[in-house]
């Protein structure tokens, strides 16, 4: 179902055995937010073991929708191809049905180790963060690898700080505004783009504003 967390499915998946998924372990959320921010890391993404989803119309109907005619790109799930936002409103994800592959437990729950302990030792885990906060970019070097070398490891505005431990995480220190943390997206875009002009696009969708 939508509403599940997505590491209670990481983790339903592994007790049956099923693999194809453990590389979203660490992705906060839910399964309905990560099938529409295509959630994933360099290992695989949703749109790589989805097999369709049920959407509920403002109509009240019910749709499935098999995974060939769902529109994936990085990041993001687009169903404009199906729906004019007009007639139906936003379609909710009711829920979404994976297709794995039958593995062995232990192997799984060992994968699982690697990966979370790799997520820890590269990123700024048990901080607050709103994850990588740029999209990389299609080709050549990574958002985190261009703001690192842009020198901005560190960079602060008032209370929020580009992460020391990997570029591509604003955090908050514990006082950081919306205001600070747009501050800083504003920096390293100009940044970047004067460095290297590479255009940084926000991964994080950015509400109020
Ligand atoms: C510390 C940290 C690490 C992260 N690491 C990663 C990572 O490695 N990879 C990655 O891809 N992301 C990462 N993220 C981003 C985030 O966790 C994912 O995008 C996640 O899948 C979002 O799920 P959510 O339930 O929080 O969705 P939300 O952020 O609440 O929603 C995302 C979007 O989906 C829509 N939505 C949500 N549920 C439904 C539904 N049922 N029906 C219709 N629309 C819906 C919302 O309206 C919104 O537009 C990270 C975030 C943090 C804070």
């Amino acid at each position: 179902m939508a509403g599940v967390r997505t590491q209670t499915l990481c983790r339903y998946a592994i007790e049956e055995g099923l693999s194809g998924i453990n590389f979203a372990l660490g992705i906060p959320g839910t399964v309905g937010g990560a099938i529409m921010m295509n959630a994933g890391t360099s290992s695989g993404s949703i749109s790589d073991v989805l097999y369709s989803v049920n959407v509920m119309l403002s109509s009240g109907n019910m749709l499935r929708i098999k995974r060939e005619e769902l529109n994936f790109s990085y990041r993001k799930l687009s169903l404009d191809n199906i729906f004019t936002k007009s007639h139906h409103g936003e379609p909710i994800i009711i829920d979404g049905c994976f297709r794995l592959f039958q593995s062995d437990p232990v192997e799984l729950k060992n994968e699982a180790r690697a990966i979370l302990k790799k997520r820890r030792d590269n990123q700024p885990t048990g901080t607050a963060s709103a994850g990588c906060f740029f999209k990389n970019p299609p080709s050549g070097k990574t958002a985190g690898q261009l703001i690192d070398m842009a020198g901005l490891k560190g960079t602060r505005i008032g209370g929020a700080e580009v992460s020391a431990k990997h570029a591509n995480f604003i955090i908050n220190t514990g006082t950081a505004s919306a205001y600070d943390i747009l501050g800083l997206m504003q920096l390293i875009q100009e940044t970047v783009l004067n460095k290297f002009n590479i255009n940084l696009e926000p991964e994080v969708k950015i509400v109020g504003i």
